[in-house]
């Protein structure tokens, strides 16, 4: 499995946990921002736990 794409929805709240589980992929400002340019293969797993974790279910992968 691969994730080809991350989009965040505007139900994101900016909890700030999806770069608390990882930074390199996931910036939170006014809302959660993806760094496109990160690895998201590297970080698979992380960006799956911050996916899972989300308490709005904002984070969408594109598997
Ligand atoms: S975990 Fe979800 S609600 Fe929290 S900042 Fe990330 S995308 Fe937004």
């Amino acid at each position: 499995m691969e994730i080809t794409e991350i989009k965040i929805s505007d139900d994101c709240i900016a909890c700030g946990n999806c770069e608390s589980v990882c930074p390199e992929v996931f910036k939170v400002n006014e809302k959660s921002e993806v760094n496109t340019k990160a690895d998201f293969k590297k970080h698979y797993n992380e960006i799956r736990t911050a996916a899972r974790e989300c308490p709005v279910e904002a984070i969408i992968l594109k598997l």
